[in-house]
């Protein structure tokens, strides 16, 4: 498999040459580079395959997919598993006080911070075998690789299985990264309860992982995931080079009018709370069309009082959910909202109220690692483009504590958090292929 598709890559390179002719000199450096490069080393997909659908034994559904909560016992059986493998492959295991699992490979120069790889190992009560499991799973696989082909690298590596990313049985969400990223106190996490009022602190200790390895510098952090929404799938597109997570800001919008008869009230002096909401929702849209770098916006809920249809509506309940890919353009987009706002009250005589409940920035991958995954996409053949994450990752909380990156392989019908999650072997070998790639970028060969 490995022999054929590098002889079929050199093969339409020499022919493409042969077409352009050997008159142009870049040609035939391009040429000769590429035909004297060593030969890319590549993944074990048939072992990649196998290691998932083990892993999809534990928790299974069914339908086919896995439930395996976080710090149940059957979670217990899938760390327990990743753990055996990673001492199998010789790696050192560390586990801190969220239970969050590291798997290490030393490196020749022991005082450079580890290049991590990771994801996490539970999942939703009705979940898929690969949400997670593929980025931790790819990560080990990447190891067992270099194992097998006796590469030494120059910074350590880690594998990393990250507790509680799904935020089902206990909140809130990516808790093991935003605990080791330092964004939630530990203290008052371990106090989070199940609904049988289990808190993480007992739950850990149950299952055995209330490590107490302490946190460490990482010099970067790869997450491989399937993509959980249908654009590489729809576009033929084998790998997405996530350039980082939307960054989200949600309001609470109030409209006070008046209520009044809708015969003898006259238009002009209506104070009509519901046309003023109508006003607000279609700048919603515009906004969100007219400003770049991804926005979103969204009206998703609304309450009309008195809701009644011969009076004119005095009060509108709205929410809007904004989101970008750079803070700055998130800004502006709430400030052109406040301009339409303003002038929503003064032309239709009602007064707005908009308030803040949810802000969350977003996160912009390193560069350098965002061009390495593009880069092993393209010397590997695979067809890949830029994408942005709309859901959150553990990636997220370790982008604010080291250089990050996400590859993401396509899904069916970008269908996830579902036992029906389904992606092909080619496809996930493709995604740990380009992780391979950008891992041995940054940690260096020794
Ligand atoms: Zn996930």
């Amino acid at each position: 498999m490995r022999a054929r598709l590098l002889w079929k890559a050199s093969e339409e390179v020499s022919i493409f040459d042969w077409i352009a002719g050997i008159c142009s000199a870049s040609v035939v450096e391009r040429r000769f580079s590429v035909k004297f490069a060593p030969a890319m080393l590549q993944i074990n997909a048939e072992r990649l395959w196998a290691s998932l659908m083990e892993l999809a034994r534990i928790g299974a559904t069914p339908k086919g997919g896995v439930r395996r909560l976080t710090l149940s016992d059957v979670d217990r059986q899938g760390r327990d598993l990743f753990v055996r493998w990673c001492t199998e492959a010789g790696l050192a295991i560390e586990v801190d006080r969220i239970g969050n699992v590291f798997a290490r490979r030393p490196g020749t120069d022991a005082a450079l911070p580890p290049v991590a790889m990771g994801s996490h190992l539970d999942s939703q009560p009705s979940g898929g075998k690969f949400d997670g499991a593929y980025g931790v799973m790819a990560g080990l696989e990447v190891l067992r690789t270099l194992n097998d082909a006796g590469i030494r690298t120059r910074a350590p590596l880690e594998v990393v299985s990250w507790t509680n990313e799904e935020g089902s049985r206990f909140v809130p969400t990516l808790m093991g990264s935003g605990v080791f990223a330092g964004v939630f106190p530990l203290e008052s996490i371990y106090e989070s309860k199940d609904v049988d009022g289990v808190t993480v602190r007992d739950a850990l200790k149950q299952i055995g992982y209330a490590g107490n390895a302490a946190s460490h510098a990482l010099g970067a952090y790869f997450e491989a995931h399937i993509e959980q929404g249908p654009v590489l799938e729809e576009t033929k597109t084998t790998i997405g080079v996530v350039l980082g997570a939307l960054g989200q800001r949600w309001f609470d919008v109030a409209i006070a009018g008046q209520d009044s008869h809708a015969g003898p009230t006259p238009m002009e002096t209506r104070k009509d709370a519901l046309v003023a909401a109508s006003r607000l929702v279609l700048e919603v849209n515009r906004i969100a069309t007219a400003f770049p770098d991804y926005a979103r916006g969204t009206v998703g809920f609304m309450q009309v009082k008195p809701n009644s249809r011969n009076v004119v509506p005095g009060e509108v309940r709205m929410t809007v959910d904004f989101r970008n890919a750079k803070d700055k353009t998130l800004s502006a987009m709430c400030d052109e909202l406040d301009v339409s706002i303003s002038r929503v009250e003064k032309e239709l005589r009602v007064e707005i109220e908009k308030k803040q409940v949810v802000y969350f920035p977003p996160s912009e991958f390193a560069a350098d690692l965002v061009d390495s995954v593009r880069a092993g996409s393209k010397a590997l053949g695979y067809s890949h483009r830029d994408i942005v994450s709309g859901a959150a990752h553990d990636a997220v909380y370790m982008a604010r504590v080291a250089p990050t990156a996400m590859v993401f392989v396509p899904c069916e019908g970008g269908i996830s958090h579902n036992e029906l999650e389904s992606a092909r072997a080619e496809d996930l070998a493709a995604g740990c292929n380009v992780l391979l790639q950008a891992v041995l970028k940054k940690a260096g060969t020794a």
